[in-house]
């Protein structure tokens, strides 16, 4: 099988979202040579799905699961960031797209009334060259804007998830820690 794209997360291979791995998938009980290795947020216990399962809508309807445990605005933080997203970019990313490795539950953020695309997992050192971008995210998030910016590590206790708009292309950052 060639592996399916995710336009709302091109780097979903490469961070290991979806690695190689040899399994049956639970959806299709085909056998698979990659699998997912993020959250399904469903009541079911469903652990081992391939992508073709993610891209194609059929685990999240045969589940009636989601890959993202929130998307940002439709419980808005105290901030009340957050614009209202278009519904078919918000289904495909609940319903088409692999989630992320998250703290506390993945939030998807949204701009231009569409959903981002989700690039990857960030420190400070990745922020350096877009921080103007992402600095109102920082301060939003609570986490304080110093630590963000001089302290985080991709593999550390607080973790930045960078997301990308699709129509203006601006950063926009979220912000978790253990
Ligand atoms: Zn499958
Ligand atoms: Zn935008």
């Amino acid at each position: 099988m060639s592996p399916p794209d995710f336009f709302y997360s091109p780097n979903a291979y490469a961070l290991g979202i979806v690695e190689q791995r040899q399994i049956i998938c639970q959806c299709c009980e085909e056998a698979r040579a990659l699998c997912y290795t993020g959250n399904f947020y469903c009541t079911d216990d469903v652990d081992i799905l391939c992508p073709l399962c993610i891209a194609d809508g059929r685990a999240a309807a045969k589940y009636n699961g989601s890959f993202v445990s929130d998307f940002e605005g439709l419980n808005p933080g105290p901030n009340g960031l957050g614009a209202p997203m278009s519904p078919s970019s918000m289904e495909q990313v609940s319903s088409r797209t692999p989630g992320y490795a998250s703290w506390q539950g993945s939030v998807w953020l949204g701009h231009c009334g569409e959903a981002c695309i989700f690039l990857g997992y960030v420190g400070s050192k990745e922020l350096v060259p877009i921080w103007a971008e992402v600095r109102d995210d920082a301060v939003a998030s609570g986490w304080g804007e110093d630590a963000i910016q001089y302290q985080m590590h991709k593999d550390g206790d607080m973790t930045g998830y960078l997301f990308q708009c699709p129509r203006c292309a601006k950063h926009r950052l979220h912000v978790d820690a253990n």
